[in-house]
């Protein structure tokens, strides 16, 4: 038999399950033992990677929600803690990229973004936070784990991508503090800044925009989610005194 993974008897969520990097930190978290909740809009892809990982004898509950909307958001933290007894890691992932130059932009594409990249990741991380101080405060692990994706667009800022950098920011702003506010209490709060991956989220951009990304990476082998995936589980796996703030992942040919 095998032996019990590290993250045997905890429960993880994932935002933002439904493809690319949250599919498969969803898939790696349950490998290594976690129970995990699947959030994303697509409910189809959901119970597939729902029945996927219980087929292989692992736990897995799908949730269908927009985390936009902040009574799913809520709705869906709750569900994971009713259902599957507490949690011990939040994986906020959902996200969207949106890029062109900002005189150009319509604004509808702005506000995607800050709803989804910004607004959806505090929902999550405000209502998941009690719980996770809960689990470090009482569970055997003793500590429990936020971990933020943000993107090398959090800490660099690039002509073409200025509100996309904007809500990357944010995303790092927020997860300093909140890091400063918790790591006391053996919540630790993780930021993953991934280069380019080869996920589904350049496609949701205009033609003219997708064919400039196309361009610039056209020599560049990309990730793939697995390797952020990756990523993840090391900062969760970690032993109670050792907290990995931040992780930049880029392809290795990738300059920017
Ligand atoms: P994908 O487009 O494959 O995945 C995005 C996920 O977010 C999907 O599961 C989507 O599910 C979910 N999502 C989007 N909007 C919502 C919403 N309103 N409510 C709930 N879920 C939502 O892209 P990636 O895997 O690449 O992206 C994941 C994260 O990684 C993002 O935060 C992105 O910014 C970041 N990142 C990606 C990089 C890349 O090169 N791919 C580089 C750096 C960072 P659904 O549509 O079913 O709701």
């Amino acid at each position: 038999m095998a032996a019990p993974g590290k993250l045997h008897g905890t429960v993880a969520l994932v935002t933002g399950a439904s493809s690319g990097i949250g599919e498969a930190t969803a898939r790696e978290l349950a490998t290594h033992g976690a129970a995990v909740a699947l959030i994303a809009r697509r409910g189809d892809r959901l119970t597939a990677l729902e029945k996927e990982i219980r087929t292989s004898g692992g736990t897995a509950l799908a949730i269908e929600a927009d985390v936009t909307q902040r009574s799913q958001a809520e709705a869906g933290v709750q569900r994971t803690v009713n259902e599957l007894g507490r949690l011990d890691v939040l994986v906020n992932n959902a996200g969207v990229m949106l890029l062109g130059p900002i005189t150009d932009a319509p604004i509808e594409e702005w506000e995607r973004m800050v709803q989804v990249n910004v607004l959806g990741l505090l929902y999550c991380a405000k209502a998941a936070l009690p719980h996770l101080l809960d689990a470090a405060e009482r569970e055997p692990r003793r500590t429990s784990d936020l971990v933020n994706v943000s993107s090398v667009a959090g800490r660099q800022v690039r002509l073409g991508s200025g509100v996309y950098n904007a809500t990357k920011h944010a995303v790092g702003a927020f997860s300093e503090s909140l890091r400063q506010e918790v790591t006391g209490r053996h919540l630790r709060v993780s930021l993953v800044e991934p280069g380019a991956v080869d996920t589904e989220l350049a496609g949701h951009n205009r033609q003219e925009i997708r064919a400039g990304m196309a361009k610039r990476f056209a020599d560049v082998e990309r990730l793939e989610s697995g390797d952020v995936a990756d990523a993840i589980a090391y900062i969760v796996t970690r032993p109670r005194h050792v907290a990995v703030n931040e992780i930049l992942v880029r392809p290795t040919e990738q300059q920017q």
